[in-house]
């Protein structure tokens, strides 16, 4: 029994990936899980050594602690494709030759189920005819490898419906999910689901971005007899113009703050009181998450939007609002 925390090693963390950290983290220790964390560096073209190695040093600085040796799905790669090949040889797997362009306009032409999340591919090259196919590939293009979700889905029901346990009864189409890149990259919905099942996960805390996205992943676990974990989605933290935390809303990364003169404890202290969990203010940080850990309860976690606004005058130079 594990949760997990699984960053991708592209940049620095900022508040609202330490503040889902340490959710995930609070929620497993409470529960009495194991924890672990991953790296999701499929993009081995932005995905950096140093960015790891310093992702790591933060969590330990808030507080984390983890099992075992960091897993990365750059390593891995022959058991996705595993994966995939099993699904092909059930003949759920088809060759799109689509670009991205391609694909917003197909999108924007034709009128998507009310079911599938917002994006998702209109089934274009579910019936490619052999002639269309080879003037593609001799065009040079390469395809990216598609679930045929239909085939999949059992003919009872198109939705699959999940508890949440901060985003409640939660439900969602299938649509036809690349499974592999026209790069030969394995999926990020492929790989989480392998590797979630192979690393003995069974609470996936992570943030509200991926509610969409789970009913696709719960039938790929379906599909490949996997067991499937228990969800909660919390939410992101977002600047004051209400778009996605990043480096021009102040100081938002660890080694920022501390730079304006915070330190490590009085940060944590900040996230911590932003889910409202209540604190001893003068202990170190270790003792400080255990006492959170104590009384914490993930479902008590208010769904919605946090909104970071800095504060030259508080103590650590910010601070952390739900939106509503
Ligand atoms: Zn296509």
């Amino acid at each position: 029994m594990t949760g997990r925390f699984a960053p991708s090693p592209t940049g620095t963390l900022h508040l609202g990936n330490l503040r889902t950290a340490l959710l995930a983290w609070l929620a497993a220790r409470s529960t009495g899980l194991d924890f672990i964390v991953r790296m999701e560096d499929l993009d081995r073209v932005q995905a950096a050594p140093e960015h790891e190695v310093r992702q790591l040093s933060d969590l330990a600085a808030i507080g984390l602690d983890w099992s075992g040796d960091v897993v990365r799905q750059s390593e891995r790669f022959d058991l996705y494709r595993d994966a995939l090949a099993m699904l092909r040889s059930r003949d759920l797997v088809y060759e799109c030759f689509c670009s991205r362009r391609e694909i917003r306009a197909e999108i924007e032409s034709a009128p998507r189920a009310p079911h599938l999340p917002p994006g998702s591919y209109p089934g274009t090259c579910r019936t490619l005819t052999s002639t269309r196919r080879q003037r593609y590939l001799d065009a040079g293009r390469t395809p990216a490898m598609r679930l045929r979700a239909d085939e999949s889905l059992a003919a009872s029901s198109s939705v699959i419906n999940f508890t949440d346990l901060v985003a409640g009864d939660a439900f969602g189409g299938v649509d036809d999910v690349v499974l592999q890149r026209n790069d030969g990259v394995p999926s990020y919905n492929l790989a989480v689901v392998i590797d979630d099942a192979l690393q003995g996960v069974t609470q996936v805390i992570r943030g509200d971005d991926l509610l969409t996205t789970t009913p696709r992943q719960i039938h790929l676990q379906h599909l490949l007899g996997l067991a499937t974990p228990t969800y909660g989605h919390v939410p992101l933290v977002l600047g004051d113009d209400s778009e996605r935390l990043s480096k021009r809303h102040g100081s938002v990364t660890l080694a920022e703050l501390v730079d304006a003169g915070a330190s490590t404890r009085l940060i944590v202290s900040e996230l911590v009181s932003s889910f409202g969990s209540e604190f001893d203010a003068t202990s170190d940080v270790s003792s400080l998450l255990s006492g959170v850990v104590s009384s914490f309860v993930i479902g008590a976690i208010t769904p919605g939007e946090v909104v970071y606004s800095p504060e030259p005058n508080a103590p650590v130079g910010f601070t952390l609002r739900n939106a509503r």
